[in-house]
């Protein structure tokens, strides 16, 4: 699939889930209310959007969420995508998640498939991981880290940037990453979605503040790796690991992006900070062979617009998009 400016869409992220078993301060309000069961695809119907998409040329598949492990059976649809794995049609088949549940399902994800998973882990104080993620436990998530290290997953580590909060430990997180083998990255805090009070405007600790503070105990060497994203990697000398910068409020990784993003209930979004998108379910859901679908994907992805007007608008005090990040799955 290429899109109208000629970039090559290969890679379809998939929220399967707006729940979770956590609130994170800049993600969720603590009292959400989540969709109802009638709008959400089913397991079947996730397995029949991916494998259009895969059909179209998708190479790179991410399950995400809300919180991806606590859709019920949702290992069944990582078998089940497993087969395009084997089939060579399909590269990649990876997830992001809170590592709450990981315990249980890494092995599971391993068998899958999968062998690589994106863990978010904002701070190593189990105080402090309590307060950001309000219902989370570290001790349980460092437990699921473990199991997906032994299950032979390899693990990289999403922390968000949080000015005042986590800012006196990215150093800490830095040599665990160094120590336990994972590659990381630091993502900058996103204006989306009403959170309750304002605090992500507090917090918003631009990346290359960040990174000039980092580059005073670290050797931060630039790569030419690329995952077509909103990421700017560099190898940590001392660590030898990668790290990852996501500033996506900036608008210099448009120009590559090769990814689409698919919600819970079917709408596709052609890009993260824009609202445009196209309701897949309905050409879905009205008719059991997939020409309506593939003819939507394809008119979808020729909509796909060049940049996102992302803003922190500090006057009004308002998020710039409404959707909340476990909407679409960041
Ligand atoms: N529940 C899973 C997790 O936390 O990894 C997957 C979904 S979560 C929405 C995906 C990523 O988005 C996480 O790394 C999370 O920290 C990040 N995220 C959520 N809200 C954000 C925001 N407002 N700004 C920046 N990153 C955000
Ligand atoms: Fe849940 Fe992930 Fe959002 Fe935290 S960031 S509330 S774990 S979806």
């Amino acid at each position: 699939m290429i899109d109208p400016f000629g970039r090559c869409i290969n890679y379809l992220r998939v929220s399967v889930t707006d729940r979770c078993d956590f609130r994170c301060v800049y993600c969720m309000s603590e009292d959400m209310t989540f969709l109802p069961k009638s709008e959400i695809l089913t397991l079947e119907e996730l397995d029949r959007v991916c494998s259009a998409f895969i059909r179209l040329g998708v190479k790179k598949l991410r399950i995400t969420g809300g919180e991806p492990l606590v859709r019920r059976n949702v290992i069944s649809l990582f078998d089940g995508l497993g087969r395009h794995l084997r089939s060579g049609d399909l590269s990649e088949l990876t997830l992001t998640t809170n590592g709450s549940q990981l315990g249980k399902h890494a092995g599971p994800l391993y068998r899958a498939g999968v062998r690589r998973v994106n863990v978010s882990v904002d701070t190593l104080d189990g105080a402090k991981f309590a307060a950001i993620t309000r219902w989370g436990k570290l001790e349980k998530v460092l437990e699921g880290i473990a199991a997906a290290k032994d299950a032979g997953l390899a693990v990289k580590i999403n922390t968000v940037a949080l000015k005042g909060v986590n800012d006196d430990e990215l150093d800490r997180i830095i040599e665990w990453c160094g120590e336990e083998g994972f590659d990381m990255t630091i993502i900058e805090v996103m204006p989306m979605g009403d959170i309750g009070g304002e605090m992500r405007l507090d917090q918003y600790w631009p990346l290359s503040m960040v990174r000039a503070e980092l580059q005073k105990r670290w050797t931060l060497e630039d790569t030419d790796y690329n995952s077509g994203g909103p990421a700017r990697y560099t190898v940590v000398k001392e660590t030898g690991r990668k790290l990852g910068f996501i500033t996506p409020l900036t608008h210099n990784f448009c120009e590559l992006c090769n990814r689409v993003r698919l919600t819970c209930t079917g709408t596709l979004y052609m890009c993260l900070g824009q609202k445009d998108a196209a309701d897949l379910r309905t050409p879905l859901r009205q008719s059991d062979d997939d020409d309506l679908l593939i003819e939507a994907i394809r008119e979808a992805i020729s909509r796909k617009p060049k940049g996102h007007d992302f803003i922190i608008d500090r006057r009004s005090n308002r998020p710039a998009l409404g959707r909340h990040m476990s909407v679409t799955g960041g």
